[in-house]
């Protein structure tokens, strides 16, 4: 499973460690075992056969948020998120997966049917006719649900015909756990789904990320897909200019959305036709935009770890000023509200601007 990634991982065995220091990880625990070097190093030596492929040598595989700041910093480009969840498969194949990527695995099936039961909740009819889709993500469906009803009724306005929500997962969580059968599976769920729709629209860059940029590599055809997030900035004249302009608005990159698509001024244009000025930036941002500690399980498998990295990013979001402070993708935001910050989502902001209510009522 790692042979195709042979280069990559001696690219980073014998570097002198050049992207260390933007590890949210390591720069957390302080350990040179789960620096970028650390974690390719000991895929490297597991996947050898110099080490044992047991649960002591597969942990570090899990001790990444894949947040790709790592392959900014690398003079190779180096893309450590993809090779370590390369290693996680083939852990998890060898049966020294994590407890928690586990459970993660065994629980997909109540995962889906929980997914199921939250989008119909918000679209409760299935319009088969309707030709375009709308995966809102299982992320912001199960856990951020005003903003997943909201969400859907934005598209529904920008499309301006009839529209219907997936309800199935993309199979992320499974990339992240490893396990790499049941992925196959849900990729062809979700493809018998969105069916002979003609336009997939994909609200969480996460999904996106991973329809696009790692599915193609590891799973037949994902469908195609198009960001929400681009479907409005190509209708920005839609969206109310100045509607929020007394919010103090501060914008936080999310990994997926920012070094993973590229999406940096979309989001940044979006906002600043809504605030009727540019919104603040953290302390890092864009390319060099530092991770909530959300993302790539590692709310599981390392919470400490996880919690640290995003109270690190409010702590820096309140000494530059404090405001609101705006992210683009579910996971981002469930973490940042996890630790105690009021965030929220731009795509749920650009539908309050719109006066767009969700299932509640609730504008
Ligand atoms: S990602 Fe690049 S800079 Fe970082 S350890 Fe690997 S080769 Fe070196
Ligand atoms: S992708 Fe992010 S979390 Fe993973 S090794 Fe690179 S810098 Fe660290």
């Amino acid at each position: 499973m790692l042979e195709p990634e042979r280069e990559t991982l001696e690219k980073c065995v014998y570097c002198p460690k050049l992207c260390r220091a933007s590890c949210p990880v390591s720069e957390q625990e302080g350990s040179e075992t789960v620096t970028p070097w650390g974690k390719m190093s000991m895929a490297y030596f597991a996947g050898r056969g110099d080490v044992p492929q047991d649960a002591e040598h597969a942990e570090s595989a899990w001790a990444c948020t894949g947040c790709q700041a790592c392959r900014e910093r690398c003079n190779h480009k180096n893309d450590v998120a993809y090779t370590l969840g390369q290693a996680r498969a083939s852990h998890f194949a060898a049966g020294s997966a994590p407890r928690a990527a586990v459970r993660v695995a065994e629980g997909f099936d109540d995962h889906l049917a929980k997914t199921k039961r939250a989008v119909d909740a918000f679209d409760p009819e299935a319009r088969a006719s309707a030709r375009v889709a709308v995966l809102v993500g299982c992320s912001y469906a199960r856990n951020l649900a005003p903003e997943a009803s909201r969400i859907f009724r934005l598209a529904q306005q920008m499309v301006g015909a009839e529209v219907r929500a997936i309800r199935a997962c993309c199979g992320g969580p499974l990339l992240q756990a490893g396990d790499q059968v049941q992925l196959h599976s849900a990729v062809q769920r979700l493809r018998e789904e969105v069916g002979d729709a003609h336009t997939l629209l994909v609200a969480d860059p996460g999904c996106a990320h991973s329809l696009q940029e790692v599915f193609p590599r590891i799973a037949p055809e994902p469908p195609p897909v198009q960001l929400l997030l681009d479907y409005v900035y190509a209708r920005l004249d839609r969206v109310p200019a100045a509607g929020l302009r007394k919010l103090a608005v501060r914008y936080h990159d999310p990994c997926k959305l920012g070094r993973g698509l590229g999406r940096y001024e979309e989001p940044r244009a979006i906002l600043a036709r809504l605030l009727g000025a540019p919104p603040s930036e953290m302390p890092r941002d864009r390319a060099q935009a530092e991770c909530s500690g959300g993302g790539g399980l590692l709310p599981l498998t390392r919470p400490r770890t996880s919690a640290a990295i995003a109270d690190a990013r409010i702590a820096e979001h309140r000494a530059a000023g404090g405001g609101l402070l705006v992210s683009a993708c579910a996971e981002s935001i469930r973490r940042f509200r996890s630790r105690g910050e009021v965030a929220v989502d731009l795509l749920g902001l650009v539908a309050e601007a719109m006066g767009i209510e969700d299932d509640e009522g609730t504008p």
